[in-house]
């Protein structure tokens, strides 16, 4: 089949001399297989077009933001309502206090809330107060876990100055002994411990989170006067009307949001329990785009979707779905995947493939044929994602299986070669 990407190809000319590397963070198709488009012209409802005008159904969901579909009528006409009436302005609207109500009211170990733009905000504002509430500096993390792009927690080594990384103590996800362990290390200076709701590292297979670790962390924070602080931002409203961690009945003191509670629009969320209010109130936060008007209202009207209608359910039956489909396929043409983690947030992987060439090859077929998927990043299935978008996916898939089986043995992408210079690991 032929494959034009000449107006793609162009930009990404054009973007080499003025932007560096022509791209740059998660959103850069440099470490994706080829001919991922890197510019796009219109998203709408389940559906993304490149610059080219090729359509795609989109399976990463902008990274996590696309929750209802890509220009919801309805959240969008909330937003334009309130960017109409007043956005940036000299204060915040009403909405402010009408959105914090709502979050309070649908995430039970919260009481209060505050607002922000990136996810990077609202964990570093979480470690700020953890510090500011026990006067101790040290944090236990998860090794691996993304908790966002500021110095003390990008997974890249550029640019970081050890000072940054300094008081920071790690832990392998659900072993408790290790957790137990950084915990002792951190000693009589734990100000928090950080969990992703599930592990959701990528290029490894993701894992739902051990009651007994989240408890555990819970009553390690509690004997030690430490807060519990669970990072919300990519799975937030994607397993649950509540914090994640409701699913396993472990209650943070903090949680961080952002990605799908808007649908799109720029705002992301810090909510904290009533124990670290004050230590809140007076550390430093603010930002000049932090208390827009318009993203609130969208996230408003995004909220009362999650909270009013059985889109969680449809989800979850839907990556099921997804699931079940890609098995089968898989097994008819003798290969396996590894799909791991929640069904409605999945992350899809050639099984036996040491070096990822299988899953290039095949994400890049999938791709080929209208159906955006990611090698080695979770993805999300969109609430507005029909059976017949899910069978579609699998038909492509099947079909992409079955140049795999033909295709016979595959060098390793360069591309990760690269990467691996790049990374922490
Ligand atoms: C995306 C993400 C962040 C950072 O959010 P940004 O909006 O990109 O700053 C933090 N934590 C998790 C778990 C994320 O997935």
């Amino acid at each position: 089949m032929s494959w034009t990407n000449s107006k793609n190809t162009d930009l990404v000319e054009r973007a080499q001399a003025v932007i560096p590397m022509g791209m740059y963070g998660h959103q850069s198709v440099l470490l994706l297989p080829d001919d991922y488009p890197q510019f796009f012209r219109r998203a709408k409802g389940v559906h993304l077009w490149d610059v080219d005008g090729n359509r795609y159904l989109d399976f990463l969901c902008g990274y996590g933001p696309n929750l209802f579909g890509y220009g919801d009528p309805e959240i969008d006409d909330a937003y334009i309502a309130q960017l109409r009436e007043g956005d940036t302005m000299t204060g915040p609207g009403e909405v402010m206090v009408e959105l914090a109500e709502a979050m309070v009211g649908l995430i039970a170990h919260a009481d209060w809330a505050m607002f922000c733009k990136n996810g990077t905000d609202a964990t570093t504002m979480a470690l700020m107060i953890a510090r500011n509430h026990t006067g101790r500096n040290t944090v236990v993390l998860a090794r691996g876990a993304y908790h966002g792009a500021a110095p003390w927690c990008t997974p890249l080594k550029k640019g970081v100055a050890p000072g940054d990384r300094a008081n920071q103590v790690f832990y392998d996800y659900n072993d408790v002994e290790s957790l137990e362990a950084a915990v002792r290390e951190a000693g009589d200076d734990l100000a928090a411990i950080f969990a992703s709701p599930i592990k959701h590292d990528t290029f490894v297979d993701q894992e739902l989170p051990d009651p007994a670790y989240a408890r555990r962390a819970r009553e390690l924070c509690d004997e030690r006067g430490a807060l519990l602080i669970v990072d919300d931002v990519r799975a937030g409203f994607r397993l649950a009307r509540d914090s994640s961690w409701s699913l396993v009945g472990v209650k943070p003191d903090l949680s961080s949001w952002g990605k799908a509670i808007a649908n799109g629009h720029p705002i992301s969320a810090l909510l904290g329990a009533d124990i670290c209010r004050m230590a809140a109130a007076t550390i430093y936060a603010t930002g000049s785009y932090w208390f827009s008007a318009a993203p609130m209202a969208a996230a408003l009207k995004t909220l009362a979707r999650i909270r009013d209608t059985d889109y969680l359910e449809r989800t979850q039956a839907l990556g099921r779905r997804l699931r079940e489909g890609l098995d089968e396929s898989a097994a008819r043409h003798g290969l396996a995947l590894r799909q791991t983690g929640p069904a409605e947030l999945p992350l899809i992987m050639v099984d036996d493939d040491p070096t990822l060439a299988k899953g290039y090859f095949w994400t890049q077929a999938l791709m080929k044929r209208g159906v955006y998927f990611h090698p080695w990043h979770n993805m999300f299935i969109c609430a507005a994602m029909t059976e017949a978008d899910i069978d579609f996916a699998v038909e492509a898939a099947d079909e992409a299986f079955k140049l795999l089986k033909a295709a016979g043995p595959l060098e390793a992408p360069a591309k990760l070669g690269f990467m691996n210079q790049m990374l922490d690991h």
